[in-house]
């Protein structure tokens, strides 16, 4: 992947941020760079997500968040859709990832396993 100041200024972004909604991550990147448009911003985050440098968290909110952290973990997410955070829980995410290894799920090929719990933060 091409190295572009645009490109840096996302990631910059994303570093800063940790997990953050499509709309906080335009925000912040405009902050850093006005100049770079959300147009821009959707696709360039689209080619990371490609390129497995961020992962794309499901949520059932209309809400998507990104995460710059690579490795597999646990995500807790409100409600609301409006908080999320890490659980670093090495455990659990290797339990799921091992029963679902062993048990294939008929026309579906799973590529990796991303745990979500809905919740409440106090
Ligand atoms: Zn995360």
């Amino acid at each position: 992947m091409k190295v572009t100041p645009q490109r840096v200024a996302i990631l910059e972004a994303l570093q800063s941020l940790g997990h953050a909604p499509t709309d906080e991550i335009i925000r912040k990147v405009q902050e850093l760079s006005p100049y770079i448009s959300p147009a821009t911003i959707y696709n360039t985050l689209e080619k990371f997500v490609q390129e497995k440098m961020i992962s794309r968290i499901p949520t059932d909110g209309n809400k998507t968040f990104f995460d710059i952290t690579e490795h597999p973990h646990i995500h807790l997410v409100s409600e609301d859709h409006t908080k999320m955070a890490d659980l670093e829980d090495d455990k659990l995410q290797q339990v799921v990832e091992e029963y679902l290894a062993k048990i294939p799920i008929p026309g579906f090929k799973m590529n990796r396993v991303q745990v979500v719990l809905i919740g409440r933060f106090e």
